[in-house]
């Protein structure tokens, strides 16, 4: 935004800072384009929390002082050598803890600090030892189909489900998706995994086929990584190949973060998508920065509103977010692209749905995810 030139002089500008603070045998180095570390004589938090501030309120002063309106916020991350016998070897070490405190406070928008601690510790160990599993829980089965049904509005019927995943572990304690699809993003294993659940949905889709029952699709949600894979789209037509069901059966969950980057591929890899056959949903509309502009340059099949609609149809601005969902759904009919609310809880929720004519309600007030072989005994067998 300042330019690179602006922005490398108040990096300089800001190395002055910290070196300045800086006393008998303690450090400072660039790590990274605008990461320091710091190395401080003292295990005193109080003492470290209070240079740091002076420091970082002296950085947050440099873009004024060079007249640049432009407000700079500092995040640090901290880890201390417990035992006061610091000896170089532990470097690598509370670098890493550091950065681990780090990335706790990264999103704030202010200056912050964050010190290492048991839960960063734990929480650590935790994606570590989830990292270690997961190539491990693929061939031993332990990532798990959950559905959550999808109810048309209108006639009382279900429309479709979506799958959730699980992961069992051995000891049987149950690993919900928040807890490693963000590090299956980062280190790349959402593509397998992602692959994996559509294999475990055309194989129900297979068995209730087989089975005669009623059939309807089946929603999987497909991350980022996976969307951009060159063969993407031949290698779901190989999935549904090789169990025999039909590409229509299963709809694409797409996050709506994923379009922002470039839009013409984005569109490209969705057309080929639909020409095969499958359905392309787009997920989470709403919660991220999609302007309307780019959501009426896409062919839909679905638009799944973001569950923070309704949650704000409790609050002060209620009628606006009323009208608001209104005119959105009004505006992805008109373009032939049926609707779904997320989260529906409550039948207050559900007459207001039915009143701006959305299509599909999911939430728990018809279900929550539940495991494959009980979604069947429910909601397939009987019908
Ligand atoms: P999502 O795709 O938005 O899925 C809906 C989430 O909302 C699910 O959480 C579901 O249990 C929850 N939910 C459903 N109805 C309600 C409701 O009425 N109220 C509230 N408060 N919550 C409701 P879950 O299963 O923990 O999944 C979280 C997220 O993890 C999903 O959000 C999805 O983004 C991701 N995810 C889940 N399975 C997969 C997968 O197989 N692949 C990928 N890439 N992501 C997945
Ligand atoms: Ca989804
Ligand atoms: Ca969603």
């Amino acid at each position: 935004m300042l330019g690179r030139a602006t922005a490398d002089q108040l990096l300089c500008d800001a190395t002055v800072q910290m070196r300045i603070s800086l006393q008998m045998n303690e450090c400072i180095c660039r790590y990274k384009s605008d990461e320091f570390c710091l190395l401080f004589r003292t295990a005193d938090t109080q003492v470290i929390s209070q240079r740091l501030e002076e420091i970082m309120n002296a950085v947050s002063d440099l873009p004024a002082k060079a007249h640049i309106n432009y407000t700079l916020h500092l995040y640090c991350g901290v880890a201390i050598c417990q035992d006061g016998k610091f000896s170089t070897s532990q470097i690598g070490i509370m670098l890493n803890q550091a950065e681990q405190a780090l990335k706790t406070v990264k999103s704030g928008y202010d200056n912050e600090i964050a010190f290492y601690n048991h839960a960063i510790h734990q929480e650590e160990s935790l994606q570590r030892q989830l990292e270690n599993g997961m190539e491990e829980a693929i061939t031993q089965k332990q990532f798990k189909v959950y559905l959550q049904p999808k109810k048309n509005l209108a006639t009382g019927e279900i429309f479709g489900a979506e799958t959730l995943v699980r992961w069992v572990r051995p000891d049987g304690t149950m690993i919900f998706p928040d807890q490693f699809i963000p590090l299956f993003e980062s280190n790349g294993f959402c593509v397998k995994m992602d692959l994996y659940m559509v294999e475990q949905a055309c194989l129900l889709q297979r068995r209730w086929m087989d089975l005669g029952y009623k059939s309807f699709p089946i929603s999987v949600n497909q991350s980022k990584l996976l969307f951009c894979q060159q063969d993407y789209v031949e290698t779901l037509c190989d999935i549904t190949a090789k169990y025999n069901v039909p590409n229509e059966s299963l709809i694409l969950e797409i996050l709506e973060g994923l379009m922002i980057t470039d839009i013409p591929a984005f569109n490209q890899t969705i057309q080929k998508l639909r020409a095969a056959g499958f359905q392309v949903s787009m997920d989470d509309f709403g919660s991220g920065y999609t302007s309307l502009n780019t959501f009426t340059s896409m062919d839909l099949d679905e638009l799944k509103l973001d569950r923070t609609f309704l949650q704000a149809i409790g609050t002060a601005q209620k009628t606006k977010q009323k009208t608001m969902m209104g005119n959105l759904i009004a505006t992805a009919k008109s373009f032939g692209i049926r609707t779904v609310a997320e989260g529906v809880e409550t039948l207050e929720q559900e007459e207001f749905l039915k009143s701006i004519c959305c299509d599909l309600g999911q939430g728990y007030l018809y279900s929550k995810p539940i495991p494959a072989a009980e979604f069947e005994k429910k909601y397939l067998k009987n019908s």
